[in-house]
């Protein structure tokens, strides 16, 4: 066995500093704070708040920055406290039984190594932009939780993704905050010789370096790679700065340094994967260094690219997640040789026939070149997020496969799940906990375990749902004052947010990102009946959030009109709109809203998972038929927008707007405002005891590892 550098030194040495800087009963927190697991172990995150919670939120809820950062005296104050010594104690013991347990190996031949742009493992690690993010960090806390041998594989962007700030109008801004890399829970891998590991990616007309981090999810490793190194140019150090650059040829250079570089930084570390999953097309320059290292060890004359790649495809599966084509980046053959021209040749790969492998018709000189394309060729298995969205990709993709039907495409489907014990409000889990038994969250996925949600009384998941609502009032309470001074609104309509919402009134979320196809706007496009719906005492409430790309400014526009209809309204506390959302904002919201709203426009929505965290925590969706909802809806646990499409999109939005409405007057707020003599809403509970059943166990991240380890890991999955 050659050694391993994995960073695992490095880590203890981390661990070991910042231990020596607290008082020794609280030792145990420098190693837990190193291992995201206290994130989603229980009380791991009371570990911090109950010592400062705000000094908690300043740190960006990290808590290497947070320790680092506090007063002697509070920590003193802990070290002396049995009750917080108790609870310290018991989240050690849980965390460290958790880490000791043995490993399974999902292949002989090797670790998986999960590649993907962008990972949501917490808030304060920045370095994700919204869902491929989260399924991507949810997916490495999974494979933690089922003590598999997976690495996962991406970048550090110290800049991360965008935060957000509107204006007076409506319009977005947009800033970017650097990380502090010294105080984030990560550390540096160096090699044999004490040195940081670092791995050389050719370029545009230089190489670029990068090194890499370790981050411990829980028992799975993420290697970040980051190019802020001395001997590069600020143009190469920016190479790792942002998330999503609007510059096709920063984003060329990133997904050569994640793909490429990827896999070299593995190799110097020792670690030598089975397969490589590609987490959208992003990385799927990994085939090509796997295909120049097996022309390396090949004696005689080289074969074709196509014969290398052939010979690699074992080692390879691939998800997309994108179901149009314009969703799959693509890029003019000049502007993908002018930034990776280099690497293509020091690979020994020429070029045409590399360009040929990205396009649809290999044949062709100008069509654009993809992503999608080369990671669906050099892999043995393709998968979509949602049985719709393999519909939709295998049509989209039989080009590829000329002489195939449409329904032979050799593209299968795992559908998205989320991450439970991350997403579930610690209402609901004390809540289910006491009908579904002890360690319930081990076996979540069995459908027989849900059964018992019927066992829960109706008054105990009505408290359970109004203290997640109340929570949520609060929270907006306090941040949408604050929004509206620091754009500028009058005082008094900022200071008029502390009476925002009823905490009793149905309460409708719409979170996430801003794109055109999610058609926030079908939700204003009568503000007659909008109104109706709001202005009452017994009245819905909506609370609206999303970043729109810096580019997208057809995205922008539909924020800047809502805003315009909000202030025509003149009902400013009852359609609000959260700037800047996050992970640290999306906990409260899907676990407080009483109804989840997801209004694509067919058949674009890939999957969509924000549905499946409110259904966890007993909301309801209201969603069009598209992405997880066409196969997650029964017809008894949440309601549904027609999802077939229409030629005219006019047409189609007003069709769908009014279906919303109808909805939500006729059907919606009645059943939540039916009380029986105690005031509870049966029916509703009912519809959300309906929906825990059938929702909670099927769309967790824990099924949704199981397929990829039985149907696509394991060598010849069906299709
Ligand atoms: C879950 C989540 C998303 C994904 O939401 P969709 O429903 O897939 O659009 C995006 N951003 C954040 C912060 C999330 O938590």
């Amino acid at each position: 066995m050659t050694k391993r550098f994995d960073g695992t030194r490095d880590l203890r040495r981390a661990v070991d500093r910042l231990a020596r800087r607290l008082p020794e009963p609280l030792e145990d927190l420098a190693w837990i704070s190193y291992n995201y697991l206290w994130s989603w172990t229980p009380g791991g995150v009371e570990l911090f708040t109950t010592i400062d919670d705000h000094r908690f939120k300043l740190a960006g809820e990290n808590p290497v920055r947070f320790l680092l950062n506090l007063p002697e005296r509070d920590l003193l104050r802990a070290a002396t406290d049995e009750t917080y010594l108790e609870l310290l104690h018991h989240v050690a013991q849980r965390m460290e039984a958790d880490l000791a347990r043995p490993t399974t190996r999902v292949l002989p031949s090797g670790p998986v190594a999960f590649f993907c742009a962008e990972f949501a493992v917490h808030q304060s690690l920045p370095v994700y932009s919204g869902g491929l993010g989260v399924l991507a960090g949810d997916y490495l806390k999974e494979t933690s939780d089922q003590a598999l041998d997976v690495v996962g594989v991406g970048l550090l962007y110290r800049r991360g993704y965008l935060h957000q700030r509107m204006d007076l109008s409506g319009w977005q801004h947009e800033y970017w905050v650097e990380a502090n890399t010294g105080q984030l829970p990560i550390v540096r891998v160096r090699g044999g010789d004490g040195l940081p590991v670092k791995v050389k990616v050719p370029v545009w007309d230089s190489e670029l370096s990068a090194q890499v981090w370790r981050v411990n999810v829980g028992r799975t490793t993420l290697f970040l790679l980051d190019t802020e190194l001395k001997e590069n140019t600020p143009l190469e150090r920016w190479v790792t700065s942002r998330l999503y650059e609007g510059s096709h040829d920063i984003r060329l250079a990133q997904y050569a340094l994640l793909g490429i570089g990827g896999v070299r930084a593995l190799d110097a570390m020792g670690i030598h994967p089975g397969l490589f999953h590609m987490n959208e097309g992003h990385p799927a320059l990994a085939s090509l260094e796997i295909a120049s290292q097996t022309a390396a060890e090949l004696s005689g004359e080289r074969p074709a690219l196509t014969a290398l790649l052939a010979q690699g495809r074992d080692r390879f599966a691939f998800t997309t997640h994108t179901p149009v084509p314009a969703g799959n980046e693509t890029y003019s053959s000049d502007e993908f040789f002018r930034v990776l021209g280099h690497s293509i040749d020091e690979m020994g790969i020429a070029r045409e026939e590399l360009a040929a492998l990205t396009r649809i018709d290999e044949g062709s000189t100008s069509e654009p070149m993809g992503f999608s394309p080369l990671a669906i060729k050099c892999s043995r298995s393709t998968n979509a997020v949602s049985r719709r969205h393999g519909e939709v990709a295998r049509g989209m993709w039989n080009p590829l496969f000329p002489e195939r039907s449409e329904s032979d495409v050799p593209i299968t489907y795992v559908t998205n799940g989320v991450h439970l014990p991350t997403w579930m409000n610690p209402t609901m889990r004390g809540l289910l906990s006491k009908v579904l038994g002890h360690d319930w969250e081990r076996h979540a996925d069995d459908p027989s375990l849900w059964s018992h949600v019927d066992e829960i009384s109706d008054i105990d998941l009505w408290n359970a749902r109004c203290q997640m609502r109340v929570a949520l009032v609060e929270m907006i309470r306090d941040r949408i004052v604050v929004d509206r001074l620091a754009r500028g609104e009058d005082v008094d309509l900022a200071v008029s947010g502390l009476e925002a919402f009823d905490p009793m009134n149905l309460t409708v979320g719409f979170a996430r990102r801003l794109a055109t196809y999610k058609r926030l706007d079908l939700l204003f496009r009568d503000v007659n009946r909008l109104r109706d719906i709001v202005d009452h005492d017994q009245g819905a409430q909506f609370i609206i959030a999303g970043k729109a790309h810096p580019l997208d400014n057809e995205a922008k526009t539909v924020a800047k009109n809502m805003f315009s209809v909000q202030r025509s309204m003149d009902l400013p506390n009852r359609v609000i709109f959260l700037e800047d959302y996050d992970m640290r904002v999306a906990p409260a919201l899907v676990s407080g809203c009483d109804v989840w709203l997801n209004l694509p426009r067919p058949p674009m929505e890939a999957s969509g998972t924000s549905g499946m965290k409110a259904a966890m925590n007993g909301g309801l969706n209201l969603s069009v038929l598209d992405g997880w909802w066409s196969e997650g809806y029964n017809g008894q646990n949440g309601w549904a927008i027609d999802g077939t499409t229409l030629d005219d999109p006019q047409a189609q939005d007003e069709r769908d707007a009014n279906a919303l409405y109808d909805l939500l007057e006729n059907e919606v707020k009645p059943m939540f405002f039916s009380r029986d003599s105690n005031g509870i809403p049966v029916v509703w509970l009912s519809r959300i005891r309906a929906s825990l059943r059938s929702l909670a166990p099927m769309y967790s991240s824990a099924r949704m590892l199981e397929d990829y380890t039985n149907r696509i890991y394991r060598p010849h999955p069906e299709k």
